[in-house]
């Protein structure tokens, strides 16, 4: 494979662009490319100068995705070296739980590639198509680093269709069940490792479920609450009275309710509706409480749909904010990668003057540690969650 012959030359924006630490060149910056999708790449400026290597497709908008700053030889003993320094990395974490991200993609150097743990299991996303190539080496660095009982990779994401890659979930290695239980700190939790969300679980949010587990008392909401993640914990804790689980799926709420038996957990209702309408009639009704999470999916998808979002943050907040208690706590995420942390704290300090509630910033928290963020790529850090007070 002469390596050495395939090469991009990027124009002077995209190479300001690189050497200020972000690895994506998109289409509009290639001058000249040559190779073919899943190749590496050794990518040079206009004036000759070598920028280092890249991921190439010239079936995506992001052309190129630079993994390393020299001309050196993608192989796949250097994907088992990459999956095996990110496993090492976790390894440091000590973290309180038995499913975890292994691998999380740019986060650690390796574009495309998401690997969960969860108990006995890794389920794979696979999102570019050197990565994809590469399937084979990389299983054989989990199967070295972390001995699973099964792989799975799960296909069903939009990303493979934008890079031109199969659709379907397979098994890659050993044998992998519809369903896992994982742990996360004191609870149990069922995962479904075919059909969940993501990969099957939140667990980017591990840290806050932990967290927010044991601010929360009284009467407790757990909005968007998917399989449970927030509202398990606070329902453990003996200064809580009950906790409702919304949500706008059935199925979704049929696994909280199963984690809920699953933990022996009794003050637990589920209620299935529009998070927008419930929390419109409860704080309508004069409904108060002392802990609301709110967790809701990606309000905007990309940048046009930035200022409809903050509309959209601001009135959920708005309306959680005035059902509070004094004392009481808000735990309001959002996993929108556009709305800058700014503009989310802007609408929450609309949400507080509009609701007439003083609100305290007890902590401004992130995705969890085992979601790496690097400096200079701002799309590895998508989460925010701000843990508020009312005063
Ligand atoms: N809090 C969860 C993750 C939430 S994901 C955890 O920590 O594990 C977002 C959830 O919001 C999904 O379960 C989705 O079904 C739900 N959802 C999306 N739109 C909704 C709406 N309008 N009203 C209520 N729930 C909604």
């Amino acid at each position: 494979m002469a390596q050495d012959k395939r090469y991009a030359v990027i124009s002077a924006k995209g190479a300001k662009r690189v050497r200020g630490g972000h690895p994506w060149v998109y289409r509009s910056d290639v001058v000249e490319e040559s190779g073919e999708a899943g190749d590496s790449v050794v990518v040079r400026d206009v004036r000759g100068a070598t920028l280092g290597t890249a991921f190439y497709n010239p079936k995506s908008e992001i052309r190129l995705r630079l993994v390393s700053r020299d001309s050196g030889w993608i192989d796949a003993e250097w994907f088992r070296r990459k999956v095996a320094g990110a496993v090492a990395h976790r390894r440091t974490l000590s973290i309180d739980g038995d499913a975890y991200r292994l691998v999380h993609a740019e986060g650690d150097g390796l574009p495309g590639l998401i690997a969960d743990k969860y108990d006995r299991y890794v389920v794979l996303q696979i999102g570019t198509a050197a990565a994809d190539g590469y399937l084979e080496a990389i299983v054989e660095a989990l199967d070295e680093e972390v001995a699973p009982a099964g792989v799975l990779l799960r296909g069903d994401t939009a990303a493979r269709g934008r890079e031109g890659l199969s659709r379907e979930n397979r098994v890659v290695s050993g044998e992998v069940p519809q369903e896992a239980v994982v742990r996360e700190g004191g609870v149990k939790l069922r995962v479904d490792l075919w059909g969940g969300q993501k990969t099957g679980s939140f667990l980017d949010q591990r840290e806050n479920h932990l967290l927010v587990g044991g601010l929360a008392h009284g009467r407790t909401l757990d909005v968007f609450s998917y399989a449970g993640g927030f509202g398990l914990h606070a329902a453990r804790n003996p200064s809580v009275e009950s906790v409702e689980f919304v949500d706008s799926s059935g199925a979704a709420l049929e696994t909280a309710k199963r984690n809920a038996g699953l933990n022996g957990l009794r003050n637990v209702t589920f209620t299935r509706a529009s998070a927008f309408d419930l929390l419109r009639e409860r704080s309508d009704a004069g409904d108060r409480y002392e802990t609301i999470i709110l967790d809701p999916p990606a309000f905007a998808k990309s940048r046009r749909e930035v200022k409809k979002a903050g509309r959209a943050y601001r009135e959920i907040n708005l309306r959680a904010m005035k059902m509070l208690r004094p004392g009481g706590y808000l735990a309001t995420c959002s996993c929108s990668f556009h709305l800058s942390r700014e503009m989310f704290e802007a609408a929450l300090g609309e949400a507080a003057a509009d609701a007439g509630s003083t609100m305290r910033v007890v902590e401004w928290r992130s995705q969890a540690a085992d979601h790496p963020r690097l400096l200079t790529v701002p799309e590895t850090g998508y989460l925010k969650c701000a843990i508020l007070q009312k005063a």
